[in-house]
């Protein structure tokens, strides 16, 4: 498939990979919006969370956990911080794998943009 995030799961883009298991991988963003942004992704392809179904349940549990995790690990645990999934257009999603952001260390504004 003609993915770029299935492609960076794969190992065949190279990331800059701060958590895997066999479930979910978390690499740091190549574009980053703050000092931490880092993207959790499932190892398989969901295109949109409009795609979820019951059977994901415990995926997106996973990925939101470890979102948490790595906040921790970061230290901004406690300062704070973002977990975003864009769906579709009007949100600005331009990869069509799900994938959640994680972003901190900086003070962020509500709403966005
Ligand atoms: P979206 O806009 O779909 O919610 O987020 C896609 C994210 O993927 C963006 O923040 C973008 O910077 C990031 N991204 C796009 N291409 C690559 C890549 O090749 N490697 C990494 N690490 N991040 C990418
Ligand atoms: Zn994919």
């Amino acid at each position: 498939m003609n993915c770029l995030f299935c492609k960076i799961a794969a190992g065949e883009i190279p990331s800059k990979q701060v958590y895997q298991d066999d479930e979910v991988i978390a690499f740091d963003d190549i574009n980053p919006q703050a000092p931490t942004h880092v993207l959790i992704i499932p190892r398989r392809h969901i295109a949109t969370l409009n795609d979820l179904t019951e059977t994901d349940d415990a995926l997106i549990a996973a990925m939101t956990r470890r979102a948490a995790a790595i906040a921790k690990e970061r230290r901004i645990d406690q300062a704070g911080y973002r977990t975003v999934f864009n769906c579709n257009g009007d949100a600005g999603q331009t990869v069509f794998h799900i994938h959640l952001h994680l972003i901190g260390g900086r003070r962020m504004s509500w709403p966005p943009g």
